[in-house]
C-alpha cells in the first residue's frame, strides 16, 4: 500500500513559523509585498504553498496576471529563504509517536512511503531533515506543491511517481492519504484513494469525519494503518 503521508499538522506539530516568514519573504523580494494579511491557521492549513502566497497577493492587491508571470519567482525566493531561515533541530516537533510508527511502516514489506504535502518539495526535505524522519521518504516520490498550486491534483502525480513508468500509476486501491485537513480528505477525494485523519493540527474529529477513518493521535493512526494492510486485499478497486 502506498501511504501518502501530509507534513504540518500530520508528521509535524507547530513547525511552520520559519516556512511562514520565507513566503512572506519571498511576497516582499518578488511583489514588493511588505506587510501580508494574516491569516488564521485553519485558513492556511492545507493549501498549497502557491496558493497561500496567491491568497495573500490578491488580498494585497497584485493581479492574477503579475502572480502568474512571477510565481516561479515566489517559489524559488521562498525555498531560498527556507534554506536560510530553517532551523538546525526540529525534532521536538515530530508528532507524538510518528517517528516509530514510520519506522513500523517502513519495516514492513508491503508499504511504501512517500509524502502529499502542500509545502515547495525543497522546503518539505528541509523540514522533514531538521526533524529527523526526512529518511523515510525517498527522493523521486511523492506529490508537493511545487508540482501543481492545486492540492486536489498531488495524488495523482504521487501515485505516477510510484507506479512502474508512464504507463503504469499506483493503483488507486492500494494508495492512501493521511492528512489533519478537510483539503488532505477532498484532495484523496479527487484522486478516488481513501484516506485517514489524523485531528492532531487545527481540525478536532467532528470536523474531519468526512475521512474514512479518524484518528486521535498516532497511536490510533498506526491502528488504522495496520487495519488497512491486513485487510488489502478487500479494499474496493
Ligand atoms: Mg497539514
Amino acid at each position: 500500500m502506498l501511504l501518502l503521508f501530509d507534513i504540518d499538522g500530520t508528521l509535524l506539530l507547530r513547525a511552520a513559523d520559519a516556512h511562514r516568514d520565507a513566503i512572506h519573504e519571498a511576497l516582499r523580494r518578488v511583489h514588493g509585498v511588505t506587510d501580508p494579511v494574516r491569516r488564521g491557521l485553519g485558513e492556511v492549513a492545507g493549501r498549497t504553498d502557491a496558493d497561500i502566497a496567491r491568497n495573500l497577493l490578491v488580498a494585497a492587491g497584485i493581479t492574477a496576471t503579475q502572480i502568474d508571470e512571477r510565481a516561479d519567482d515566489v517559489r524559488i525566493a521562498a525555498c531560498e529563504a527556507y534554506a536560510r531561515l530553517v532551523p538546525d533541530d526540529l525534532s521536538g516537533h515530530v508528532t507524538p509517536g510518528m517517528d516509530k510508527l514510520l519506522q513500523r511502516l517502513a519495516e514492513r514489506d508491503d508499504t511504501r512511503l512517500a509524502l502529499v504535502t502542500g509545502n515547495f518539495e525543497p522546503i518539505a526535505r528541509l523540514k522533514l531533515r531538521a526533524a529527523g524522519i526526512g529518511r523515510y521518504f525517498a527522493r523521486g516520490q511523492g506529490g508537493f506543491g511545487s508540482d501543481h498550486e492545486d492540492r486536489a491534483m498531488l495524488p495523482q502525480i504521487a501515485r505516477r511517481r510510484a507506479g512502474d513508468g508512464d504507463r503504469a500509476e499506483w493503483p488507486r486501491a492500494q494508495t492512501a492519504v493521511i492528512g489533519d485537513t478537510p483539503r488532505d480528505i477532498a484532495c484523496a477525494r479527487a484522486d478516488g484513494v481513501r484516506v485517514a485523519a489524523i485531528a492532531t493540527g487545527p481540525f478536532g474529529p467532528e470536523e474531519l469525519r468526512q475521512a474514512d477513518a479518524v484518528a486521535r493521535d498516532a497511536a490510533e493512526l498506526g491502528e488504522v494503518l495496520e487495519h488497512w494492510l491486513a485487510n488489502r486485499t478487500r479494499l474496493p478497486s
